[in-house]
């Protein structure tokens, strides 16, 4: 099981559209829970250094100024996300190839092309999938994904006390 932040998977959605079409990339921080249950709490973009279409590359400075700034954790850089412009949101023969980092999550955001009238195509965001590489077995699992306040309830959306007392005034 993977949990991600609301904020987090919002910034990493953005940015898989705002890329488009070009793939977006970067990393992704939290901690492991006891369970096994993969929580991340932050997404760090990162300029994508790729030197072709349909590649990503992580910027390595992101890495180590990253793992400098958590230390011994807990928190640590626990994967990578990057999207599929026109593409499904699935480890491509490509992703397994080039992959690195065991036990690392790769988080797949599939992007598809809106039509936009007089103008380019805008980018949308159809699915992301999670992953964990098993570098053993050469291949990737995927990993149900969901984010952190999915059963919140919205009580945020109540008025302060503060509000509250004074409407009751009025
Ligand atoms: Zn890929």
């Amino acid at each position: 099981m993977m949990i991600v932040a609301r904020e987090a998977l919002r910034q990493v959605v953005e940015a898989a559209e705002a890329a488009y079409p070009a793939e977006c990339c970067g990393l992704l921080v939290g901690r492991t829970h006891p369970n096994g249950t993969i929580e991340v709490t932050r997404a760090h973009p990162s300029p994508n250094l790729g030197k072709q279409p349909n590649r990503f590359e992580i910027d390595p400075r992101l890495w180590v100024d990253l793992s400098r700034a958590l230390g011994r954790g807990p928190m640590k850089v626990v994967g990578l996300y990057h999207s599929h412009p026109d593409g499904p949101a699935q480890p491509s023969a490509i992703d397994l190839e080039a992959a690195w980092g065991e036990e690392l999550v790769w988080l797949i955001v599939g992007v598809s092309g809106t039509p936009v009238e007089g103008g380019e195509p805008r980018g949308q965001a159809l699915q992301v999938t999670a992953h964990i590489l098993d570098l053993g077995g050469r291949q990737f699992r995927e990993l149900p994904l969901r984010t952190a306040d999915w059963h919140a309830a919205p009580v945020r959306a109540l008025p302060e006390d503060g509000e509250r007392k004074k409407d009751d005034g009025e």
